[in-house]
């Protein structure tokens, strides 16, 4: 059954294309999750308490953050995976969908 279906597969003009399109699609997450996901989060500076409403990117962890108020480049606290989880009042797209650690898994 399963060789069957890889020959079929195969025999599809442009399988290659539709097999990479799936995986941009996983990558994107299912559908239904992206839903869920919120993808603004409140960031506030810890050093001046500056904050500001920013959007997440789905596909990537942001390690770096600068505060538009006092220029403070922003690292994330020891065990978290990016700026969003230590500053920001949401975790992570990544972290919403796999929770913790599902950050940088690709
Ligand atoms: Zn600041």
């Amino acid at each position: 059954m399963k060789q069957d279906s890889r020959r079929n597969r195969r025999a599809i003009a442009g399988a290659a294309v539709a097999i990479l399109e799936l995986r941009a699609i996983r990558r994107r997450w299912r559908e239904a999750d992206i839903s869920e996901i919120i993808l603004q989060s409140n960031l506030t500076c810890p050093l001046c308490g500056h904050s500001k409403i920013e959007t997440m990117p789905v596909d990537a962890c942001q390690w770096f953050y600068e505060c538009e108020q006092c220029h403070a480049l922003l690292r994330p606290r020891p065990g978290d995976c990016c700026v969003f989880c230590s500053y920001g009042n949401v975790p992570c797209p990544p972290v919403q969908a796999h929770g913790q650690g599902g950050c940088g898994q690709d």
